[in-house]
């Protein structure tokens, strides 16, 4: 099948390409891509390719136009949210636990299917695809009929990156913090990830505080009773959890001292491989410091609950994206780096 596809060789201007996207295997289906988000995750995987040419996205959301012969679950034309690909027979997967499925690499981060075919070709040639099983910067894209969640009459740009970036920040709160009324979150970062978080936890509830130094990625927590703060040498009183979703060791090291006896830390930011803490404090004080990736999350449980809580008004994600047609990808990307736009969403029909 033809389609339009963004076209990425490391941080060289993108291109919108023709290509070729593969027929369905029994199990897998086509989604006509209405939205797409973009997640740091597709700008980290666009350096580490250098040259390569890839397709990359994977915060889709689209309606299902072709499925596989043995697809029973999902009907065409329904919308979906397209996230990361899991086996769904692995040890983890059997638990409901498949962001750490045994397969998880090869599934998301190899550029092909796990037989090593390619799914897209450009001018003949296979491109780097299949980026968490879907390479979704397209008008369309081919993945596993597992990893589609249908989300009924929603706006697509508002719930595309339930697929990655705000099901890591609201899994990371109702999956592995946990917090209850009374309990005090502090949420460092407020990107998408972040800003999903913090609007979760008031959600539930919680009292939340942020550390942004963007003022723009402030505004919008605060507008939502969530406490907002420049910088974490601001006064922050003591907190029960916290989430770090910048991986930078200064504020790991800062969330720690925050803490209260038996808080727990919450890493979901990539940032140096080593971070040094002092063992006593974690001892004495009885922390927890946990990583998750994906907000621990099943998608197909909880993907429903947040557009349950989005169609109620309880978390308003359509707030925290802005549209840019897919050709502008570089804009959006260089918009977000500035702190203009919190969480870009492409739209290739516009
Ligand atoms: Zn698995
Ligand atoms: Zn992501």
């Amino acid at each position: 099948m033809k389609i339009s596809a963004l076209l990425t060789r490391g941080t060289a201007p993108s291109e919108l390409v023709e290509a070729e996207l593969d027929d369905p295997r029994p199990d897998e289906v086509i989604v006509r891509i209405e939205a797409v988000g973009v997640c740091h995750t597709d700008l980290v995987t666009r350096t580490e390719l250098g040259d390569q040419p890839a397709v990359l996205g994977h915060e889709g959301c689209g309606t299902v136009e072709r499925v596989g012969s043995s697809v029973d679950q999902l009907a065409l034309g329904e919308r979906v949210v397209i996230s990361f690909a899991s086996c769904g027979g692995c040890t983890q997967c059997r638990a409901g636990h498949p962001g750490y499925c045994a397969w998880a690499t090869a599934l998301n981060g190899s550029g092909r299917r796990l037989d090593k075919s390619s799914t897209l070709r450009v001018r003949n040639e296979p491109v780097f695809s299949s980026f968490f099983g879907q390479s979704s910067f397209a008008t369309a894209a081919l993945m596993a009929a597992a990893s589609c969640v249908p989300v009924g009459d929603v706006p697509p740009e508002a719930v595309a990156p339930l697929g990655c970036g705000f099901l890591t920040g609201a899994g990371a709160v109702l999956n592995v913090l946990r917090p209850r009324p009374g309990d005090r979150l502090l949420v460092i970062g407020a990107g998408g990830v972040g800003a999903a978080a913090a609007l979760t936890a008031r959600s539930e509830g919680v009292e939340v505080i942020v550390a942004e130094p963007v003022a723009a990625r402030r505004a919008l927590p605060a507008r939502y009773g969530v406490t907002a703060v420049a910088s974490l040498d601001d006064p922050i009183p003591p907190v029960t959890h916290a989430l770090d979703t910048t991986g930078r060791p200064g504020s790991i090291a800062r969330a720690l001292a925050l803490l209260q006896p038996r808080g727990v830390l919450a890493l979901v930011g990539l940032g140096p491989a080593e971070v040094t803490f002092d063992v006593r404090t974690l001892m004495l004080r009885g922390l927890h410091v946990r990583g998750c990736v994906e907000g621990d999350a099943d998608p197909s449980v909880l993907i429903p609950e947040l557009i349950q809580r989005y169609r109620s008004g309880l978390l308003p994600l359509d707030q925290l994206v802005t549209t840019y047609p897919l050709a502008a990808f570089d804009r959006a990307v260089a918009d977000q780096q500035a702190g203009r736009t919190l969480k870009p969403v492409l739209v290739p029909t516009s």
